[in-house]
C-alpha cells in the first residue's frame, strides 16, 4: 500500500539522519517487531528497558510508514466523544480509555527526558470549537460527562473563546494537558538510543511475508527467504495490517495536509493552541518550532492513492480556505503540503493484544487521529503481556 504522497515535512525538515541496512542472513531472537513506526520503536523502548534482546524491521527505511506524515498532535480526546464511546463499549471501560490516553502524554514525556532525546516535544493546550450550534450542544453534553469523571476540560463561551483566541465559534472545550512533538525524529531516536545502549537491531528493507509458529517458537520469512526465529513476534504494521491478520479490521481514509511558510510568531495565535472541531471530517490545526503552520483535514472515505493523489489540490484550497474563515487576518502562505492514509476502527479504540488465529504473536493496531496515543498504550500492554506482569487488557481486545 501507498501509505503517503507529496512532501511530509519531517522528512524534509530532518532529512535521512541514519539509515539502516537490509537483513541478509538468519537470525534469532527473544522478540521481533514487524514495523519501525512510532509503534515499533515505543515497543522496542518498553522492552529493551527491560533487557528482552529485540529486533525490529521495516519492509521500507525505516520510520518512513504513516509516522513520517503525521502532524502528531497529542490530545487525550480521541475522534469519539465520550459520551459516545461510553454509549459502545460502556462507562467504565470508555472512561478508563480516555484517562489511558491522557497518562500516555506524560509517559512519552518522561521517556523523552529520560533517553534525553531533542526531538520537539512541547505542551501546548487544545482547543476543540464547536463548527456549528449542533457541535456547541455536543460539546456542552462532552463537557459535563468529562468533569464528572475528572477529565481535565474547561467550558468556554462564545465570548471567552473571541476575548482570549480572536476565533468566532459558538464555543469550545480548552485542556491544558495535550502536546506536540515530531514524531520522525522522536522513533529515530528511540531506535538509535537502544541501537547503540540496548543491543537492538534494525533492519531496513526487509519484508515479512510469512510467519509460521510452533509451540515455543515463531519464525517470520521475507520476501528474499531470510528467517528470523524468536519467542514471540509484535506485529506493529500501522495502516498495512492486512498483510499480518486475516481480518479487516479498519477502515481506511485519506486525509490531506499542508503547512506554511514560516510566520512571525505574532501572527500566530495565543499560545499556539492545537486546534480541532466537532464537523466530521474535521480540520486540524497545529504549529512547528519554527513558527509555521501545519493544517489538516477534508478526510475521504477510501485509501485508493491514485484517487487520493488526484484531489491533492483542491484540497490545499479547501484546507486554506476553511483556515482563513477561521483567521480571516491570517498571513498564512503555503509551502509544503502531503496526504496520507489512516485508518480507524468502528469504536474508535485500538486493537491490541493477543489473537487467537495468530498464536506467539501480539498485534498493535487500529488508530484513528490519535494515533500515537495509542502507540504508547499499545507499547506498555505489550511489554507487561511479554513479560508476564499483565494479562489481555479487555478495552482493546479482537473480541471484544
Ligand atoms: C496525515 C496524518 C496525520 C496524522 N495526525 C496525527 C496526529 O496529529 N496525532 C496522532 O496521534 N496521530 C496522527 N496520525 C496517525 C499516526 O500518524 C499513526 O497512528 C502512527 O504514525 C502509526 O504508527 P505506526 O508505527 O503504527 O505505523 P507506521 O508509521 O506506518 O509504521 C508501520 C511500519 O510497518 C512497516 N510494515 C508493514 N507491514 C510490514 C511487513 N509485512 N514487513 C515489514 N514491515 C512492514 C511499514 O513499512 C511501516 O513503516 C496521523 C496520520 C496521518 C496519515
Amino acid at each position: 500500500m501507498d501509505l503517503k504522497s507529496g512532501l511530509p515535512f519531517w522528512l524534509i525538515k530532518n532529512g535521512l539522519t541514519k539509515s539502516y541496512l537490509r537483513l541478509e542472513e538468519d537470525i534469532e531472537t527473544e522478540v521481533l517487531i514487524i514495523g519501525s513506526g512510532i509503534t515499533g520503536a515505543l515497543v522496542a523502548h518498553f522492552l529493551c528497558e527491560n533487557h528482552v534482546k529485540c529486533v525490529v524491521v521495516d519492509k521500507r527505511m525505516e520510520s518512513t510508514g504513516s509516522t513520517t506524515a503525521s502532524t502528531a498532535q497529542l490530545q487525550y480526546e480521541i475522534d469519539e466523544y465520550l459520551f459516545d464511546l461510553i454509549q459502545k463499549v460502556g462507562e467504565k471501560n470508555a472512561v478508563k480509555s480516555y484517562k489511558m490516553c491522557l497518562k500516555s502524554i506524560s509517559t512519552l514525556e518522561k521517556i523523552i527526558q529520560k533517553l534525553n532525546i531533542e526531538v520537539d516535544f512541547k505542551r501546548v493546550p487544545s482547543l476543540y470549537l464547536a463548527s456549528d450550534a449542533k457541535g456547541k450542544k455536543e460539546l456542552e453534553r462532552e463537557f459535563e460527562v468529562r468533569k464528572k469523571h475528572g477529565l481535565p476540560v474547561e467550558f468556554l463561551s462564545e465570548e471567552k473563546l473571541f476575548n482570549k483566541y480572536g476565533i468566532k465559534r459558538k464555543a469550545a472545550l480548552y485542556n491544558n494537558e495535550s502536546a506536540q512533538v515530531d514524531t520522525y525524529k522522536l522513533c529515530r531516536a528511540i531506535l538509535e538510543y537502544h541501537k547503540k545502549n540496548s543491543d537492538l537491531k534494525v533492519y531496513s528493507h526487509t519484508h515479512i511475508t510469512t510467519i509460521k509458529s510452533n509451540k515455543n517458537t515463531i519464525t517470520a520469512t521475507t520476501d528474499k527467504n531470510i528467517a528470523i526465529k524468536a519467542k514471540k513476534i509484535v506485529a506493529a504494521p500501522g495502516f498495512e495490517s492486512e498483510s499480518l491478520l486475516d481480518e479487516k479490521v479498519m477502515q481506511l481514509s485519506s486525509t490531506y495536509v499542508l503547512v506554511s511558510q514560516p510566520m512571525h510568531p505574532e501572527d500566530l495565535w495565543k499560545e499556539q493552541c492545537l486546534i480541532w472541531e466537532t464537523a466530521r471530517p474535521y480540520l486540524y490545526i497545529r504549529t512547528t518550532e519554527d513558527n509555521r503552520i501545519m493544517v489538516g483535514g477534508f478526510d475521504e472515505p477510501f485509501q485508493d492513492p491514485k484517487k487520493r493523489d488526484q484531489l491533492m489540490e483542491k484540497k490545499n484550497k479547501d484546507i486554506l480556505k476553511r483556515f482563513k474563515k477561521l483567521f480571516p487576518d491570517s498571513k498564512i502562505e503555503m509551502d509544503f503540503y502531503w496526504c496520507g492514509t489512516f485508518g480507524g476502527t468502528k469504536d474508535g479504540l485500538p486493537f491490541i493484544g493477543e489473537h487467537k488465529k495468530h498464536p506467539n504473536m501480539y498485534f498493535a493496531l487500529g488508530y484513528g487521529g490519535n494515533g500515537i496515543t495509542f502507540s504508547v498504550i499499545a507499547a506498555e500492554i505489550i511489554k507487561n503481556m511479554y513479560l508476564g506482569k499483565n494479562t489481555q487488557e479487555n478495552i482493546f481486545r479482537f473480541d471484544r
